[in-house]
């Protein structure tokens, strides 16, 4: 039996071994509770980034630690909105201190390096903070060789992918808010919270190029989807969790001189 790569799931003696391991990527999850639209369950953000962090940990020398469960306020041009019930979201602030603490905390047990592996496109700015003031705690601690990679999953969708999955044209990330690659990745992964007879007929929203606060409901489609998830399949899901994950690994191999997981376990 593979042994886990979830730390939740290890006794504290067992993660003490692993993550001393040098060379040992500590993966934290990050997502959010937000609508995405009446076919997707509200945690869609911190589902998929779990099982991607998962299958990248199982790869390389990987542990998960457990999820950032919530994110920063969803934006009407990429997440719909923070109007809608059901989306609840932390305060920038919030956020930043909640990764800048875990990351340290994960670097008092020993990792050297991190990936905070995002599903959530608001989060980005917040989570590359609370990386740099992790890293300032710790270098004035004396720990001066922590690294933190963060990303956003979906940048690696590229080439082939993206031309399969969208053979009628890619309109966009910010559009793809509970669309076809988020209701794709679902239904290869997690069908049964996916109910796609609800899917709302959408035809691509156009925002204005500007925010505005409070949010403007008018200008978000009261279903929440700024994009029909139609043609979403498990068959384009299992493709682009394939590209997403190799992606992921091979920047990974590439950047921090990560090994695949049977060579780090020969050397
Ligand atoms: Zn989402």
């Amino acid at each position: 039996m593979t042994p886990t790569v979830a730390m939740s799931e290890m006794s504290w003696v067992e993660y003490s071994r692993r993550i001393a391991v040098p060379g040992t990527l500590a993966i934290v999850p990050v997502g959010a509770i937000e609508q995405h639209g009446p076919h997707l369950p509200l945690n869609t953000d911190v589902i998929l980034p779990t099982e991607i962090a998962s299958e990248v940990a199982r790869r390389i020398n990987g542990i998960v630690a457990p999820a950032i469960t919530y994110g920063y306020k969803s934006i009407q041009r990429s997440g719909g909105g923070n109007h809608f019930c059901g989306t609840a979201s932390l305060d920038g602030n919030t956020l930043i201190s909640v990764a800048r603490d875990i990351l340290r905390e994960l670097a008092r047990h020993g990792a050297r390096r991190a990936l905070l592996l995002n599903g959530h496109f608001e989060n980005v700015y917040f989570l590359l903070e609370g990386a740099d003031l992790a890293i300032r705690d710790l270098a004035a601690i004396g720990i001066n060789n922590f690294q933190v990679i963060t990303l956003t999953y979906w940048d690696f969708i590229v080439g082939d992918a993206l031309t399969e999955v969208f053979p009628d044209g890619f309109q966009g990330w910010a559009v793809e808010h509970g669309a076809v690659m988020e209701t794709s990745l679902m239904l290869h992964l997690f069908p049964k919270f996916v109910n796609m007879s609800l899917v709302p007929e959408q035809s691509p929203i156009t925002s204005p190029p500007y925010d505005i606060l409070p949010p403007a409901p008018d200008l978000t489609p009261p279903s929440g989807c700024l994009l029909s998830a139609a043609k979403a399949s498990a068959a384009k899901g299992k493709l682009l969790l394939e590209c997403v994950v190799s992606g992921i690994v091979a920047a990974l191999i590439e950047r921090t001189k990560q090994k695949p997981r049977e060579q780090a376990a020969r050397d």
